[in-house]
Order: C-alpha cells, then sequence, then structure tokens
C-alpha cells in the first residue's frame, strides 16, 4: 500500500468521528484550532495528501529531526478543508501511551478542556476512541511512522515532565 493509499485508511477512520459524541468545539470555541498560525507535524510521508496548492495551510519544516531530517508541519489559519485535515487534528486530544493504550497528550492540556478536566477515557466516544486505537495500531506496524510516535511519546514525557516542575 503506498502512502497516500495508507492515510486515506487512516483518514477516513477518523473522517466523521469526534471525541464526544456531541460538538465539543462548542465547549471552547475551537480552542485547538486558533492562534494566527496553528502547526501540526505530519507524520512521515503524510504530505503525499496535500497537492501544495491549498490555500488554508502550508507545510513548513520544522525543528524536529525524524532520522536526521527535519519533520514537516502543517501551518493553517485556523480554518481548514475539513477532509483534508491532517492526522494529528484527527486524533487530537489523543495520542498512544507507553502501555500502546490511547491515552490524552498532555499537550492538549494548554488548551483543551476535556484534556483539562481529567476525563476518563472511557468517558469519551467509544468509536472516536476505537478508531484512534486502530489507527495507533497501523502505524506502529511501519517503522519509521513507529519512530515518529516514539519521538512524540519523548516529547510528551518531557512536557509532562515541565508541567510538574511549573505547574500548570
Ligand atoms: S480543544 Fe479539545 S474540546 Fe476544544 S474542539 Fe479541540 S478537542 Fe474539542
Ligand atoms: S488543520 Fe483544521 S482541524 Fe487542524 S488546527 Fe487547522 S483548522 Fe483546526
Amino acid at each position: 500500500m503506498d502512502a497516500k493509499m495508507f492515510y486515506s485508511h487512516l483518514y477516513s477512520l477518523l473522517d466523521e468521528v469526534t471525541p464526544l459524541k456531541v460538538d465539543c468545539g462548542k465547549l471552547c470555541s475551537g480552542a485547538c484550532c486558533q492562534g494566527d498560525d496553528a502547526g501540526m507535524y505530519l507524520f512521515p510521508h503524510e504530505e503525499v495528501m496535500y497537492s501544495g496548492k491549498e490555500k488554508w495551510m502550508e507545510i513548513l519544516e520544522s525543528d524536529l529531526l525524524l532520522r536526521g531530517e527535519p519533520v514537516k508541519i502543517l501551518v493553517c489559519k485556523g480554518k481548514c478543508d475539513r477532509k483534508k485535515r491532517p492526522l494529528s487534528c484527527r486524533i487530537f486530544p489523543f495520542f498512544t501511551g507507553d502501555d500502546g493504550k490511547i491515552t490524552i497528550d498532555r499537550r492538549a492540556n494548554a488548551m483543551c478542556p476535556l484534556a483539562q478536566s481529567k476525563m476518563d477515557i472511557k468517558d469519551f466516544n467509544p468509536l472516536f476512541v476505537a478508531n484512534v486505537e486502530k489507527v495507533f495500531k497501523m502505524l506502529s506496524k511501519i517503522k519509521i511512522t513507529k519512530e515518529f510516535i516514539e519521538i512524540n511519546k519523548e516529547i510528551i514525557r518531557d512536557y509532562g515532565k515541565m508541567e510538574e516542575m511549573f505547574g500548570k
């Protein structure tokens, strides 16, 4: 399966389903899409999903390195073609934990009321949780995407340590 087919399949698992059964954007006015330049890491080779002509975003190189190459970051202006939103937006506010189970991504604590509320995973939309799990299982089968996940887990651990040191 090529990268485009692979990511199209992952996108389809998280096209319509959202963290809650209701629109959580109403709780926070879509806090995760705000800011002049919201930037999300693209997973390895995910840039194949974009033509480069999209007016709502640009793809830049971040400071994060994977195999010595900068990880690409998609920077949007707070509105997107929802069908084309990247995987990082689709899985938000979750990531995978060291035990392979889905967990709240501590980076979401900065703006997401769902993350801040310390809700139990079982209180989220079960289909969303199940599909994020499926997505991570598929990503973990590929060496480079697994490496990218591990780098992000390290960033999340560091973020957690900083939260503990300086308070939230
Ligand atoms: S910040 Fe959290 S609650 Fe708000 S729209 Fe994003 S995922 Fe939903
Ligand atoms: S790409 Fe879309 S979903 Fe992601 S932050 Fe930008 S506006 Fe929000």
